[in-house]
């Protein structure tokens, strides 16, 4: 699940405790099993559980968003409006 800046991630612990990854909220309601930007899909740990290590491919996807468009596109809609 690719996150956007309109996504609101809450980090979520696995079941198994071994990661903490980031769900965005939207994928919340989905059901049961989660899928975390980083692709990965677990049930979550309870409340109750301690955090587990922070997911580091989850925390490559919210440093660096997904642009609105791919680059060389919005580049060939400047230069198509200079000229
Ligand atoms: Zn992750």
């Amino acid at each position: 699940m690719e996150a956007t800046p309109d996504d609101h991630p809450v980090w979520v612990t696995s079941a198994d405790g071994t990661a903490e990854h980031a769900v965005p909220d939207t994928a919340m309601a989905a059901g049961l099993e989660l899928e975390s930007v980083c692709g990965a899909r677990f049930l979550p740990a309870a409340m109750t559980a301690p955090p587990g290590k922070t997911c580091e491919e989850c925390l490559t996807h919210l440093l660096v968003p997904a642009p609105r468009e791919p680059e060389p596109r919005r580049l060939w809609r400047r230069y198509v409006a200079k000229h």
